[in-house]
Order: C-alpha cells, then sequence, then structure tokens
C-alpha cells in the first residue's frame, strides 16, 4: 500500500505522514528532506544556485538513510530547498530513490509536493493537506522560535507566501492536487483531529482500519 501526502509548506502533512505510517507499520519518507539536504549543502559550500551541473551532482549523491531532520528543519534550509527544488535536473536526480522507497515490498508512506502527481500516481490512498498560510505561518513561528531562531510572525508569512508561490509556479511538478487526492484543510482543526481525518480517509479508500 503506498500512502501519498502533499500539500505546502507547514500545513501538517509531515504529522499525518508520520501517523499513518505508525498506524499501517510502513516506513515513512520526509521527501522534503532530500530537497533540504541539496540545499543545506549548496549553502555550506557557498555554491552559485545557478551552478545546475554542481546541484544535479549533489542531488544525485543522496541517500535517504542518514539525513539529519533535525538540522534540515531550519528556517535558511527551507528557502535553499524551495530554490534548488525549482531545477528540473535537481529533481530528475531525486526521482529514483523516491520511487524506489516508495515500491519496496509492503508499501510506503511518502509525503512532498509531488508524491501523488509524479513519484507514485499508482498510491491507493492520496491526501492533499492543506491550511490557510496564516495558520501555517503561525504553525512554523511556534515551531522556529521553539528552536531558538529569531523570526518573527511576518517574516515567517512572507517567507511562507514566497514558498507557496515559487512552488506553486515552477515549472518542474508544481504544487498541486492530484485529480484523485482527498482534501485535508486543517485550518481549524488540532493536530488529533488532522490524523482522525486522514486514518478516515485511508480506511475509506482501503478498507484497512
Ligand atoms: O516539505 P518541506 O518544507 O520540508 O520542503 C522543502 C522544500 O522542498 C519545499 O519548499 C519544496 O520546494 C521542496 N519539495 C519539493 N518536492 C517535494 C518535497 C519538497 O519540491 N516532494
Amino acid at each position: 500500500m503506498i500512502v501519498a501526502i502533499d500539500g505546502p509548506a507547514a500545513s501538517g502533512k509531515g504529522t499525518v505522514a508520520r501517523a499513518l505510517a505508525a498506524h499501517f507499520r510502513l516506513p515513512h519518507l520526509d521527501t522534503g528532506l532530500l530537497y533540504r539536504a541539496v540545499g543545506a549543502e549548496v549553502l555550506a559550500r557557498g555554491l552559485d544556485f545557478s551552478d545546475v551541473p554542481a546541484l544535479t551532482r549533489l542531488a544525485a549523491a543522496l541517500k535517504v538513510e542518514g539525513l539529519d531532520a533535525e538540522a534540515l528543519r531550519a528556517g535558511a534550509v527551507g528557502e535553499a530547498a524551495s530554490r534548488v527544488a525549482a531545477i528540473p535536473e535537481v529533481r530528475q536526480a531525486l526521482i529514483e530513490l523516491q520511487r524506489a522507497f516508495a515500491r519496496q515490498p509492503g508499501g510506503a508512506v511518502l509525503d512532498g509536493r509531488d508524491i501523488g502527481t509524479v513519484i507514485a500516481p499508482e498510491a491507493e490512498v492520496k491526501i492533499f493537506v492543506t491550511a490557510t498560510p496564516e495558520a501555517r505561518a503561525a504553525r512554523r513561528f511556534a515551531e522556529l522560535t521553539a528552536r531558538g531562531e529569531e523570526v518573527t510572525p511576518q517574516s515567517v508569512l512572507d517567507d511562507i507566501l514566497k514558498r507557496d508561490q515559487r512552488d506553486s509556479s515552477r515549472s518542474a511538478a508544481p504544487l498541486v492536487r492530484a485529480d484523485d487526492a482527498v482534501l485535508l484543510d486543517n485550518t481549524a482543526l488540532d493536530k488529533h483531529e488532522s490524523i482522525a481525518r486522514a486514518l478516515a480517509i485511508a480506511a475509506a479508500r482501503t478498507g484497512r482500519q
């Protein structure tokens, strides 16, 4: 069983994906970490974002094991990730390892922007998780300040809007809801309600409780 969870930045798709993976005992891949890992390397090595061959080599060398989720969730890395994710060659270099993860025996849960549309269009369960930009910014603000980052509510909202715009308007695998994905708008839901809704969607699609 393949479960595809897509949605914009700070929509809570990671929370939903982790909960479904635990519930159905499936491995989980947060595909944003792959783009974040490439973005973090670009920043660390001082590479130019227009150096497509160098960025593509970084992407091609990535493995799903050993990604440091904690370090990669820093605010600046999210912005760098969104820039490298707009480069078709970088996306292409990351497709096969995501598809291999999705198609492992028994299945998997993947979350990202293009899982239901490009990586695993055959997924049995597809959920598009979203919330208003203001709700997402409030969550990301709480997360970043808890990490000790110095941000303001306005700077976080600006960053979310900029990323939404870049992720949705790029030509390569833009953020878009798959026709057969179920919409889960969690603006007015807390974490537990959002997870309960996702479990109900998965049960309705697969017959598995
Ligand atoms: O989900 P997260 O915020 O960690 O993703 C970071 C960035 O990686 C996103 O803004 C998006 O540009 C990119 N991304 C993507 N496709 C995915 C996952 C993430 O383009 N499947």
